[in-house]
């Protein structure tokens, strides 16, 4: 018997079942289908902890930076958490008055945001080559974090809260009797327990769905890798986005580069079924690595150091995109007892633990003291699953900035 059963066991599902166990939800069993916590799309993020969208998830960003910062203050262990600032360079004057644009929008949400010249934007960042930048936009307060090294943290600090971690162990459907969950069922048999929280990544929606709900959290492939140590690439260099071509970004990891970018289009080699239980990160598809090599490689312009370089690390994952870039956090409508956790929009990195600690306040409290109205389970209940799949394509497509100029939005949430 459990008080709450947290499914899956990545950022959100690992800090749900913390933040449940710190506010007293009694016993907590969290799933995780996979050998190991965080070993799925987590375990691929890129770890960039930045200032992304609106006024919530502005405080959720927040929140995670300090989480970070104090779970590795915690743990006495280096878990690459480090407050290197983010930097969006510019690299056309078209890109620095796209970036004049973006600086006012984020004026309303980032507590700290700087406009700087291509002068100041090199010293902040000594690896560009001086002669191709315009300019940039630079979030000081910015973080860092090396996602494997926080889950291992996380999986110890969950040990010592009393949390019963149990990896391997698929959920297999939640089992609903009148209306409420009465238990959760695995191959290793039942749960029974009066509440079940989805927080299953690239599962969400599939798991869901068993239960006929819909959440509208559509997984997309997404990559990234890390190169073998290069010179001058100093552990505090800030981290960088490049907007401009296509999202490529980069961050010092082990004396090297991590490094990622976005795709141009998606296609049939980047969608799972909605329906299905998706594939382990590992057996993902190469296209988009291979892709994002190419243009590392065609970077070095930019980047000297990337002149020549040789992978050490890859890594793929599944983020989940929802039709309007939200979030989707709440109790899902006619069954009492579950919760979903779900579309992550490739930030739950960043916004991960301040969606737990608002998901386990809900369970506890029954409310949150954040509004969370837009992140309502069921929002997309009138979308076909054509529709859903076309719109959160559009979100993950739309953080290209747009070809008349007009401000990009990096991630993709207009609020
Ligand atoms: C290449 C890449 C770069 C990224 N970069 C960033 C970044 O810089 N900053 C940022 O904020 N975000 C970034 N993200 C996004 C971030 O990684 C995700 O938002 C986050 O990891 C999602 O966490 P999750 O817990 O929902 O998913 P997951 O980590 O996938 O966890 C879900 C877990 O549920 C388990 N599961 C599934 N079904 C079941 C079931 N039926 N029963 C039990 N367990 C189940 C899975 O095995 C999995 O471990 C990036 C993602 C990728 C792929």
């Amino acid at each position: 018997m459990a008080d709450v059963v947290v499914i899956g066991g990545g950022i959100l599902g690992a800090c749900t079942a913390l933040h449940l166990r710190e506010a007293g939800a009694g016993e907590v069993v969290l799933l995780e289908r996979a050998g190991a916590l965080g070993s799925e799309t987590t375990a691929a993020g890129a770890g960039f902890v930045g200032y992304w969208a609106g006024e919530l998830e502005a405080e959720l960003a927040a929140y995670g930076m300090e989480f970070y910062a104090r779970l590795q203050a915690e743990s006495g262990d280096d878990l690459g958490v480090r407050r290197n600032g983010l930097l969006f360079p510019a690299i056309s004057e078209a890109g620095q008055a796209m970036l004049q644009q973006e600086y006012e929008r984020e004026l309303s949400f980032a507590p700290e945001v700087e406009l700087v010249d291509a002068d100041a934007a090199c010293v902040l960042a000594p690896i560009l080559a001086r002669a191709t930048i315009h300019g940039g936009l630079f979030q000081p307060g910015a973080h860092q974090v090396d996602t494997r090294r926080v889950m291992a943290a996380l999986a110890r600090r969950l040990a010592s809260a009393g949390v019963d971690v149990r990896c391997g162990t698929a959920a297999d459907r939640v089992g609903i009797e009148g209306g409420r969950v009465v238990a959760v069922e695995t191959g290793h048999g039942a749960i029974p327990t009066g509440i079940a929280i989805n927080a299953a990544g690239a599962g969400a929606e599939s798991l869901a769905r068993r239960n006929g709900l819909r959440l509208g959290a559509v997984p997309l492939l997404e990559s990234r890798f890390v190169t073998a140590p290069l010179a001058d690439v100093g552990e505090a260099h800030p981290m960088l986005l490049f907007f401009e071509r296509d999202l490529l970004y980069a961050r010092p990891q082990s004396g090297g580069l991590l490094i990622g970018a976005i795709e141009r289009s998606i296609g049939a080699h980047d969608r799972v079924p909605l329906d299905r239980p998706p594939p382990p990160a590992a057996s993902l598809p190469q296209h988009a690595l291979e892709g994002h090599e190419r243009l590392a490689r065609a970077c070095a312009d930019l980047m000297p150091v990337l002149a020549d370089f040789r992978v050490a690390d890859r890594a793929s994952g599944l983020p989940t995109w929802t039709p309007d870039g939200r979030h989707i956090l709440g109790a899902a409508p006619g069954i009492d007892g579950y919760f979903a956790l779900a579309g992550d929009n490739e930030s739950c990195v960043t916004h991960g633990p301040g969606l737990a600690r608002l998901a386990a306040e809900l369970v506890v409290h029954g409310s949150t003291e954040a509004d969370i109205a837009a992140y309502r389970v069921g929002r997309f209940d009138d979308l076909s699953d054509a529709e859903l799949q076309r719109a959160a394509e559009g979100q993950y497509l739309a953080r290209h900035p747009p070809e008349d100029g007009s401000a990009p939005t990096p991630f993709g949430i207009e609020l």
